[in-house]
């Protein structure tokens, strides 16, 4: 079974999952998974460290992408909450 403690990739403070949004790749862009139900490789964070982590491109880091990635669904998704 997975360990249910993961680290943000902007802080990399270890956390409980359910105190992180996870997010996974989907083509070019970045999508939520709060339900943590997506496939393949996903990146954990918290909902404060998204705006350093996108400008600091940690997403394309931590889902181990070349291309830089659109965070539109991801921003729409936080503003919504
Ligand atoms: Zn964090």
């Amino acid at each position: 079974m997975a360990t249910p403690i993961r680290s943000c990739i902007l802080c990399r403070k270890r956390e409980n999952w359910t105190e992180l949004l996870r997010v996974v790749k989907d083509g070019d862009r970045v999508i939520p998974d709060p339900l943590n139900l997506q496939p393949g490789r996903g990146a954990w964070l918290h909902r404060k460290c998204f705006d350093a982590a996108k400008e600091r491109g940690s997403f394309g880091r931590a889902l181990r992408s070349t291309e830089p990635l659109s965070t539109e669904a991801l921003e729409d998704f936080l503003e919504q909450q």
